[in-house]
């Protein structure tokens, strides 16, 4: 996706490589932390990071922040790479690992207590928390904040060995207890934590935390532009104080910028209800196409194009605001509308049995691969006595304005003939069991005869004699509730009870050869793929992505 809109960021970059302050290098980097599955949301800091770099012929790197070892895992490092590599994108050699810094984090730490900056604290996180004061009140120094260097020294090295439980001891950037943003109160840099991390293992039981590692992993792998959201914001007097008191040991200092994160309307996006809905298996899984998950929009059909022209679309900014589902749903339909051949699929089959049609006839209809794509070509659909239509397209009392098959009515039967209802043929339930027809010889379509005579129905089909059955899943929103976690709503009151909907539908015979991912749109029904676990060869499984058109809640 070629970006033309302008945003903010590019404004500054585009500055910067006009004053010449970074010589012209753009870095950025993605970095989550490895502790669940990425989402939509972290979609768009994606494409903003890789997008941005390739614009400006830099690079991105993907980070690891993992310094939460109780909460992360292979797991989560492996899918996020696979998400990434999938969305389009490619870190090359920057791979990185926060815990790659470990030895330098902790270097670093030392310099700070040996230069008066930091120390130990030995009161507990309550007191801790208390004595930090709030938003109107100013915080108190720690009793233990004017331990001697020596003493310091001392304390974290211990720490560092071993010598102490957790929470007996803190490390603090000593910064000002009485300073106006709570962050800059003295914050907490480092904690005891006797917990195994995937990838250092046991060599550590002291962790940094995250407001420390962050700033100083950009500066390490020399990021120049390091882009956060907006919560971030009262955070980077730290980021700057962190990286000014090491200028003299780190290669650069990047500048942290903040854009506004996405919100989404029908979904939830943080980790803790993701984790919730899938562990209270109110979905089918980390990858369960309703979620908002990436490995839940990837199976639902979602193509790495069209989430790389939702977040161009919606662009950057510094204000936080509400992003309607159908813009997402849209820039699938785009892509989809562009890339997807035509297929047929009848989901809810109705047998029509044209009266006048000799039993053993059987003759080629022609049917595009794509309307606007002659250069796709055609494909063969059999026509016969017996076809499938859908239901929904016949009415036994029409509603006003319904103009597909009614009784007394004639519909087109697309690629096929003009058809004239005769009458119903019910069975002993006095449920429909087939609707009888009269097909008009002269009406193929794409002979001279087709053009004489215009019907306003116009309804897709398939020869009885042909069609495959073929597992359906059709989806729809997740919750009923634009905004189902604001305030102190439960977002699990407001589930769909109707989001997924499984049929056993009729399709085209080639259909069954569908690979994996391939994506379709059948006919007046929407845009399907086949799903990537549950198909099997010669035996697909198909999910609807998205409709043909925005009708939801009419
Ligand atoms: P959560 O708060 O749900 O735990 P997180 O933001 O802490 O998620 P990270 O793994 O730290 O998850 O996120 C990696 C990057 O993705 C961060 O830079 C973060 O700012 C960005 N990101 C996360 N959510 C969104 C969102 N909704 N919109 C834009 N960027 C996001
Ligand atoms: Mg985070
Ligand atoms: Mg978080």
């Amino acid at each position: 996706v070629e970006s033309t809109a302008s945003n903010f960021i590019r404004s500054i970059i585009n500055e910067d490589n006009r004053t010449g302050k970074w010589q012209g290098r753009v870095e950025t980097r993605f970095p989550p932390e490895p502790n669940g599955y990425l989402h939509i949301g972290h979609a768009k800091s994606i494409c903003l990071n890789f997008g941005i770099a390739k614009e400006f012929n830099g690079v991105c790197h993907l980070r690891f922040d993992d310094t939460n070892p109780e909460k992360e895992a292979q797991e989560f490092v492996d899918a996020i790479c696979d998400n990434v590599r999938w969305l389009g994108f490619d870190w090359g050699e920057h791979l990185h690992f926060s815990s790659d810094y470990f030895d330098q984090l902790y270097a670093f730490a030392e310099y700070l207590i040996a230069e008066g900056k930091a120390y130990i604290d030995s009161q507990s996180a309550d007191e801790i928390r208390e004595r930090r004061g709030t938003l109107t009140t100013p915080g108190e120094p720690s009793p233990f904040r004017d331990r001697s260097v020596t003493e310091n020294m001392d304390l974290f090295r211990r720490m560092k060995a071993g010598e102490f439980a957790e929470g007996a001891h803190v490390l603090r950037a000593k910064i000002d207890m009485s300073s106006p943003n709570i962050n800059m109160r003295d914050p907490v840099i480092y904690r005891i934590r006797y917990a195994h991390h995937q990838r250092t293992r046991d060599k550590w039981c002291i962790y940094p935390m995250y407001d420390y590692t962050h700033c100083i992993s950009d500066a390490l792998e020399n990021i120049t532009h390091s882009l956060c959201t907006l919560e971030f914001e009262d955070h980077r007097p730290l980021y700057d104080w962190v990286l000014d008191q090491l200028q003299e040991k780190l290669p650069c200092h990047p500048q942290q910028i903040e854009f506004a994160r996405l919100n989404l309307t029908y979904t939830v996006m943080s980790k803790r209800k993701l984790i919730e809905l899938v562990e209270q298996k109110l979905v089918d899984g980390w990858d369960d196409p309703r979620l908002s998950t990436l490995a839940g929009v990837r199976r639902r059909g979602y193509t790495p194009l069209s989430i790389q022209k939702f977040a161009e679309r919606i662009g950057v900014s510094k204000a936080d605001s509400w992003i309607d589902m159908g813009v997402l749903e849209d820039c699938l339909r785009e892509d989809l509308n562009e890339h997807a051949p035509r297929r047929i699929a009848v989901l809810k089959p109705l047998k029509l049995i044209i009266d006048n049609y000799p039993e053993d006839q059987e003759e080629d209809c022609f049917a595009p691969n794509h309307p606007q794509k002659p250069e796709w070509g055609k494909r063969t659909v059999p026509f016969a006595k017996v076809v499938y239509i859908e239901q929904d397209d016949f009415m036994e009392e029409p509603v006003k304005g319904f103009f597909r098959l009614k009784p007394g009515g004639e519909v087109r039967l697309r690629y096929a003939y003009i058809i004239k209802f005769e009458r119903i043929e019910k069975n002993a339930q006095g449920e429909i069991a087939a609707i009888h027809c009269t097909y008009d010889p002269e009406t193929k379509s794409g002979t001279v005869g087709a053009t004489k005579r215009k019907v306003k129905g116009n309804i897709h089909w398939l020869a009885a004699n042909q069609a495959k059955t073929v597992e359906i899943r059709l989806f729809d929103r997740l919750f009923n509730d634009p905004y189902p976690d604001s305030g102190d709503k439960d977002y699990k009151n407001a589930l769909n009870p109707n989001s997924k909907m499984t049929l056993h539908a009729f399709v085209e015979p080639t259909l069954l050869a569908a690979e994996p991912e391939q994506c379709f749109q059948f006919e007046r029904n929407g845009y399907f793929i086949a799903d990537r676990i549950d198909s099997h060869h010669g035996k697909p499984v198909f999910n609807r992505a998205v409709t043909l058109r925005d009708s939801w809640g009419k």
